[in-house]
């Protein structure tokens, strides 16, 4: 029973835009109306109707200690009794700071702002002043936020609703955006070619997460890496989604490698709005006040964001907390994996860490056009078959999911009983 979230859709609709305030939340991928929530604890959520679901959206990604954990609400709520916002500089900006520099291999010094989509806007902003350049290299199907420069051929919602180039970008700004296919090092290497001295950064999700799950061939990222070295352009790592996520210090610490500039967010705000971007010294100190590159948020390094940062990086730091969500998260897709194999169904999934994804597809998936074989349909009667079931999985074939330390050997095996229940009701049905 869903009457509740039918009729607070509806009266959300009058005033909202869709009656969401994010794109992908709306259900259009999957069909439906989307689930109103009102609670959530530990990998539970719970919606006003009282249903409550085993959740693999974890609010898309940032809570990797899952819903709601004690140390975080204690140290939000005693941030908020200190004073919910001061607009002049707090110890607390430092301490996560030094937690960043000290857990990410390449970043030397970093500053806070209020949402990825700022640290990624920011950090073009730096690349290109430090550059001199105005270019930039993206990929297809990598989202980096809604900032202009970066909805060409964006990923997420974006691609979730068949609108891969927003309306209201100017032509100018499309002409400064290379997008590329994904895993295509050839594609790099000609673009350099053409306009070596005009591209200013590429950027990068370094494991793909908002076409799906994708990840990068052998040898891609370093070969980015050589290209921008060999070129005189920084190399952009967009670890809002990996970062603390797949390892301690993100990808470039699983991959070893240092971009010039790394953007962060989601779990560095522990559920808070964060964004960070950080990186080489010597590009960090172009920001203004040292620098001429201007950025600014009245609400940046906001105490309650910042503590709970802090809460959650700390928490982070516990023993063995990556091998076992690396267990866990291995032990669902070995699950999922043998069920959809069982049923005869063509699938691709993979995961790195705490991150994981699946396509309905017999192709491999390297890239947006090969994650786009997928089929939609089918994932639209399997998320609603595991919505009625009681589990919570990303409303578009194109997200990832995620566990969080809170995804306990017992969720993990419902998790799997749900989607083999699931997989025989739409065989019954087919
Ligand atoms: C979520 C995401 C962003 C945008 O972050 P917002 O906080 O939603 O603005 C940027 N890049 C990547 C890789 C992301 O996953």
């Amino acid at each position: 029973m869903t009457e509740r979230s039918l009729s607070a859709f509806t009266r959300a609709k009058r005033v909202i835009p869709g009656g969401v305030n994010s794109p992908v939340r709306a259900f259009k991928a999957v069909g439906g109306t989307p689930i109103f929530m009102k609670s959530a604890t530990g990998c539970t959520i719970t919606d006003l109707d009282d249903n409550t679901y085993l959740d693999y959206v974890m609010s898309w990604g940032p809570l990797i200690l899952g819903h709601a954990p004690p140390a975080v609400v204690k140290a939000v709520q005693a941030a908020a009794t200190r004073g919910t916002s001061f607009g002049a500089p707090t110890e607390a900006e430092t301490e996560l700071a030094e937690l960043v520099v000290s857990m990410v291999p390449s970043i030397d010094k970093v500053r806070f702002c209020s949402s990825g989509t700022e640290a990624t806007m920011s950090a073009l902003r730096l690349a290109r002043a430090f550059t001199g350049r105005d270019k930039v290299v993206k990929f297809a199907g990598c989202y980096h936020g809604h900032a202009d420069a970066f909805l060409i051929s964006a990923g997420s919602g974006a691609l979730t609703l068949g609108t891969p180039d927003s309306p209201g970008i100017t032509q100018g700004t499309v002409r400064d955006t290379l997008s590329l296919p994904y895993n295509d090092l050839d594609a790099v290497s000609r673009a350099f070619d053409a306009h070596g001295r005009e591209i200013a950064a590429v950027i990068v999700e370094p494991y793909a997460g908002n076409m799906g799950f994708v990840l990068p061939r052998d040898g891609f990222l370093s070969g980015l890496r050589e290209l921008t070295n060999a070129h005189g352009a920084l190399l952009i790592f967009d670890e809002v989604m990996t970062g603390f996520r797949v390892a301690p210090g993100g990808a470039q610490e699983r991959e070893g490698l240092s971009p010039d500039l790394t953007t962060l967010g989601k779990i560095v705000g522990g559920g808070l709005p964060v964004g960070a971007f950080g990186g080489r010294a010597d590009v960090m100190e172009s920001l203004s006040p040292l620098g001429p590159v201007y950025q600014a948020g009245t609400l940046s390094g906001n105490p309650l964001a910042m503590a709970a940062g802090l809460a959650t990086l700390r928490g982070l730091q516990v023993a063995d907390t990556y091998e076992t969500l690396e267990r866990s998260t291995e032990r669902l897709v070995l699950g999922l994996g043998e069920a959809f194999g069982r049923r005869g169904i063509p699938h691709r999934i993979a995961h790195r860490g705490s991150m994981f994804g699946f396509f309905f597809t017999g192709c491999d998936v390297v890239d947006l056009a090969s994650a786009k074989t997928a089929d939609t349909a089918l994932y639209g009667r399997f998320f609603h078959a595991m919505l009625e079931r009681g589990v919570y999985l990303a409303p578009s074939q194109f997200e990832a999911g995620f566990v969080s330390t809170a995804h306990i050997a017992t969720a993990l095996d419902d998790t799997l009983a749900a989607a083999d229940d699931a997989l025989s009701a739409l065989h019954a049905v087919a």
